[in-house]
């Protein structure tokens, strides 16, 4: 089983490995790794927004780390293949183009699962909305985007916190 993780909580993850992160994005990573792996594009486009997201390339822990899940194979990188059908709905849902790119992704790569905690990849509507409403769209897999997802591309759109639900 393959999973997408945004660069946002992949930070996550790496604070909760210095100890100043919310436990859940180590939790929804373990989750993954005890099912699966992530995956990422063999251009190396997202593992970049990895890097990028938690300091930049002179960060060598981050560099270690990312190495050390290559190694493992606990990330698969994959052919990008885009589908312009898919980038059509997502634009007209609203997706910006920097978010519809990682469900393009997804789509041809074959990906199950994407954990986000970001509202642009749910419902970009709901955006100026207040955050208990948001927080609630992601959770409760209700955002049109994370619809349009699982019903004609089979991927679930995920919160950080309740991606266990889906794969336990
Ligand atoms: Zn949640």
């Amino acid at each position: 089983m393959k999973f997408f993780l945004d660069a946002n909580c992949f930070k996550g993850y790496v604070d909760c490995l210095l100890d100043v992160g919310d436990k859940k994005y180590a939790e929804a990573v373990d989750c993954v790794f005890s099912v699966g792996k992530f995956a990422s594009d063999s251009g190396e486009l997202f593992i970049q927004e990895w890097k990028q997201t938690t300091g930049g390339s002179y960060n060598p822990f981050v560099n270690d780390l990312i190495a050390a899940w290559l190694a493992e194979g606990k990330i698969e990188l994959l052919e990008f293949k885009t589908n312009q059908w898919t980038k059509k709905k997502l634009s007209e849902l609203g997706v910006p183009k920097i978010d519809a790119r990682i469900i393009d992704f997804c789509s041809g790569a074959d990906v199950s699962f994407i954990i986000s905690e970001d509202i642009d990849l749910f419902e970009p509507k709901a955006k100026k909305s207040d955050s208990k409403r948001m927080q609630s769209i992601k959770c409760n897999g209700t955002g049109d985007v994370a619809k349009f997802a699982k019903k004609n591309l089979k991927i679930i759109i995920s919160c950080s916190c309740h991606i266990k639900d889906y794969v336990n």
